[in-house]
């Protein structure tokens, strides 16, 4: 025979065995959750068969009532949680319980602090399925026998969650799954018949296949537990909130309670329900491109595919829940369902029921949609770039950081921006920079803060992808700060930059010729009011915080020199330009351009050059010309 029939001893994945080490520890004081996730599981089971049925109806054999059974033995100290679905063969065993899949979980792993209110939290995140068994039991036992194989092909695997599980070859009388948990002595209060049937209740009305309970005493007798009824199916005013919870975390591995959900039954032409979940947190992969998103699909109640990913845009990828068509053939796979005449009208609906969802959720007064922009926001900004179509309600849904706003928060929306413009005001300004503190220190506010007027502060990555794809709202076309050309609301409106250069003529050019290869030209600046200078993109220039990011991810970029503009007003040009050695006014002036890179939060091209030149300027102060 092969090595099938052989015991096997093998080590859990490394991130297996961190995991199970954090989550013992982290989620004890949650530690009936084991139950959810071992019936979840089975329940997943379950409509894994089903479908797989449906294109090979054999594999049900005679026993075609899919359901899931938890068994207790208060003497022997063991919960059991068996199905007739899918079930295992030895090879997925080994690798659905010995390994975690999802990439990118070993740098999440290595972010828990061993906070355990702290831990509980980005673990519920991630997730911890099956392994939750480890939470009470200190011995698992999992008896498998894939659907389709016979009793002698079965397998078993066992392990104490310490390290290593073993899996050999056993003989399975009915197909499935069954795992036994042998508890610990601390948790044998588990072992008992109302405790499991308050938790079956809680944790499995709203699944869809009947959960029975069962006692190894002569005197108990086995009964179903659950309500056993798909949950969208039923009319949404039988559902309590506490069920819609509990369904989301049975379809998202999400500990925390969900936000907000929108549960629709829509009748007619296309006919589909779809129940859609805003989840609290942000999932750790949020940022991966290749993590699995989007919705479960059902046809007619038959479960078809997790993560179907065609029903929402890209950056709705947060959003959970199911979709049960009525229309759609059940031998639909992702490639006819790309194809199929009904989904862009499905998309459409359910995109902006989402939408909907989080516009009542900002209109509600509470802290529920500044969180959700907290996890969220920058995923939001990028429907902006891909769903034109909806740009209004997304731009209303925005939040920023501002210069009449607390702190570095993003908060204000562009409706109280645009309640608080001036009367003369017919633009949204805003700043991109780096970071909350370059903004607010920046030379380009000053004017603008010294007439009061507001300043939107940008500082996400893709804000510039951003206010690019805004353009406008309300009617009021959004100005950047940091460019030439920068109109202010009437007073400084009435002197062009032509005029204002005019008037300085000679210095203007003179600094121009000693910083030609730096510059692209040299302004009046009509935008400073403490600072000696600042530098500002060209009309059709790429933003510099753009600039930075695409230089970081190593593109090359065509070389746009920046426009210096200076204050003459300030004593510093004053001086400089009444400076008639012209190395001196050389110096000063390209000292002057490096510190409105510095400012804005750009990097000096030559550093050294610039600390030599500093220090003889510092050295020289004594026999310097006052400032007056
Ligand atoms: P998840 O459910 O998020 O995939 P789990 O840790 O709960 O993660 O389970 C890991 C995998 O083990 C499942 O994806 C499934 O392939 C397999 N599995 C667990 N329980 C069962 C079961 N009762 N029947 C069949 N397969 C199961
Ligand atoms: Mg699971």
């Amino acid at each position: 025979m092969s090595t099938d029939n052989t015991r096997e001893t093998l080590g859990f994945q490394a991130e297996v065995r961190q995991l199970l080490k954090l989550m013992i520890h982290s989620l004890y004081s949650n530690k009936e959750i084991f139950l959810r996730e071992l019936i979840s599981n089975a329940s997943d089971a379950a409509d894994k068969l089903r479908f797989e049925a449906l294109a090979a109806p054999d594999l049900l054999g005679g026993d075609t009532e899919l359901g899931i059974r938890v068994a207790y033995d208060k003497d022997a100290r063991t919960i059991s949680v068996s199905d007739n679905g899918i079930g295992m063969s030895r090879e997925e065993l080994v690798e659905n319980l010995g390994t975690i899949a999802r990439s990118g979980t070993a740098e999440f792993l290595s972010r828990m602090t061993g906070d355990e209110k702290e831990d509980a939290r980005l673990i519920g995140q991630f997730g911890v399925g099956f392994y939750s068994a480890f939470i009470v039991a200190d011995r698992v036992v999992v008896e498998a026998r894939r659907a389709g194989l016979d009793a002698g092909e079965g397998v078993r695997w066992e392990s104490d969650g310490q390290g290593e599980f073993t899996v050999e070859a056993a003989e399975v009388e009915s197909r499935g799954t069954c795992v036994t948990l042998h508890l610990k002595d601390s948790e044998t209060e588990f072992a008992e018949s109302m405790r499991l049937e308050n938790l079956i209740h809680k944790y499995s009305d709203h699944i869809a296949f009947p959960v029975t309970l069962a006692g190894a005493g002569e005197d108990d007798e086995e009964k179903v537990v659950n309500l056993a009824t798909a949950l969208w199916a039923r009319p949404r005013s039988d559902i309590s909130d506490e069920e819609y919870r509990e369904f989301y975390k049975h379809l998202s591995h999400d500990f925390a309670d969900p936000l907000r959900w929108s549960h629709n039954q829509v009748e007619g032409k296309r006919e589909y329900t779809s129940l859609l979940y805003i989840p609290a947190n942000a999932p750790f992969d949020l940022w991966n491109r290749e993590a699995p998103r989007g919705l479960k699909l059902y046809v007619q109640r038959v479960f078809i595919m997790d993560d179907a990913e065609q029903f929402l845009p890209l950056y709705l990828r947060f959003v959970k829940g199911v979709v049960d068509s009525s229309d759609l053939p059940l031998n639909v796979s992702r490639e006819l369902l790309q194809q199929n005449p009904d989904l862009q009208a499905m998309r459409g609906a359910m995109t902006r029921r989402v939408l909907d969802m989080l516009a009542k959720m900002a209109a509600d007064e509470g802290d529920d949609y500044r969180n959700f922009w907290r996890q969220f926001g920058p995923v939001m900004k990028e429907g902006l770039i891909e769903d034109p179509a909806n740009k209004e309600k997304l731009s209303q849904l925005l939040r920023f950081a501002t210069t009449h706003g607390k702190g570095a928060d993003q908060d204000q929306s562009l409706d109280d921006y645009v309640s608080r413009m001036q009367e003369s005001q017919d633009r949204i300004y805003y700043l991109l920079a780096d970071n909350h503190s370059t903004a607010i220190a920046s030379p380009h506010l000053e004017r603008l803060r010294k007439k009061d007027i507001e300043v939107l502060l940008l500082t996400d990555r893709i804000d510039p992808w951003l206010v690019d794809a805004l353009r406008d709202y309300d009617g009021k076309e959004l100005a950047d700060v940091a460019r030439e050309g920068l109109s202010l609301p009437e007073g400084d409106g009435a002197m062009t930059q032509d005029v204002a250069n005019e008037q300085h003529k000679p210095l203007l050019k003179k600094i121009k010729r000693v910083l030609k290869d730096r510059v692209e030209g040299v302004n009046v600046s009509r935008r400073l009011v403490d600072s000696p200078a600042c530098v500002v993109a060209g009309e059709g220039d790429l933003n510099p915080s753009l600039k930075r990011m695409l230089e970081a991810s190593g593109q090359s970029l065509p070389e746009a020199r920046p426009i210096l503009e200076v204050n003459v007003e300030h004593p510093l040009v004053e001086r400089l330009s009444a400076e008639a050695d012209d190395e001196r006014f050389s110096a000063l002036s390209n000292v002057l351009l490096d510190h409105a890179l510095l400012a804005e939060g750009s990097q000096i091209e030559n550093p050294a050059e610039y600390v030599a030149r500093m220090n003889r300027l510092l050295l020289e102060l004594d026999s310097a010309p006052a400032a007056k």
